[in-house]
């Protein structure tokens, strides 16, 4: 079943042309890549996709419904979340406060709590630094807390930028092994990422943007052995 569908969408900063007509799916249980170098798009699809930006042209649709109209509220409540680049955490607020935060939406107290303890439950290092403040966690905690917040809104589809950004090699390593729990729970993930290796190891499809422009997809695995991915993005000769 199709989850995400992009349908020729075009999006610009003032002038300058971010996305030239892109279109791609993502399928429910599907973990799709996107991959690309600096600047090539992939930040603004997703911002596009959660409703941060709008795109001038193109239509977004998420389980059959348009949502490119949409504001960023409306669409986390039907059931998309963007954990975003950077580990924008709040940083005076608790990491209690800030998971709680995550589910703003939800009106179901005892429902919110099952969440709790189940992001908890994934990140244990979280409940361990539950009432100090977020500015006092290492990057890679506030990256496990970005994705914990983002969580917190039960998302069917659940969007990484970046999650292992300026992290040392052996916090990826367990940044990504949570990505492959989550997975295994059955939640969408479409996650964006430098580390192109690490992102195709876990992903099932790759996606490469060249400077606005889907340059080819493929199955993840033959990815990793495509000569021209593995010069272009994996820094292979
Ligand atoms: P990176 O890996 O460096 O984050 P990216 O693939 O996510 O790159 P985007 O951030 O989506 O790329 O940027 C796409 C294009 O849009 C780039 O040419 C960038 O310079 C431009 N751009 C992004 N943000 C802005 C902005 N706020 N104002 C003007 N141009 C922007």
């Amino acid at each position: 079943m199709t989850m995400l569908e992009i349908r020729n969408l075009s999006a610009y900063y003032g002038n300058i042309c971010a996305l030239r007509g892109i279109s791609f799916q993502v399928n429910a249980g599907e973990t799709v890549a996107l991959i690309g170098n600096n600047g090539a798009g992939k930040t603004t699809t997703v911002r596009t996709i959660s409703g941060l930006m709008k795109p001038r042209e193109g239509e977004i649709r998420f389980m059959g419904e348009r949502i490119d109209h949409l504001r960023p509220d409306q669409i986390v409540r039907l059931g998309i979340s963007h954990s975003p680049e950077g580990r924008k955490v709040f940083p005076a607020m608790t990491v209690r406060e800030n998971l709680v935060m995550g589910a703003y939406i939800r009106k179901d107290a005892k429902e919110v709590k099952r969440t709790l303890d189940y992001v908890l439950h994934l990140f244990p290092r979280l409940e361990e630094r539950f009432s100090q403040s977020a500015e006092t966690l290492s990057g890679g905690e506030q990256q496990m807390l970005a994705i914990g917040r983002a969580l917190m809104s039960e998302p069917k589809l659940l969007i990484l930028d970046e999650p292992s950004l300026g992290l040392a090699p052996l916090i990826i390593k367990q940044i990504f092994e949570l990505i492959r729990v989550i997975q295994q729970q059955g939640i969408t993930i479409l996650i964006i990422e430098q580390n192109a290796r690490q992102a195709l190891k876990v992903a099932h499809r790759g996606i490469v943007l060249e400077t606005g422009r889907i340059a080819f997809e493929e199955n993840a695995k033959e990815m990793l052995h495509n000569d021209r991915v593995r010069q272009a993005y994996l820094g292979e000769k």
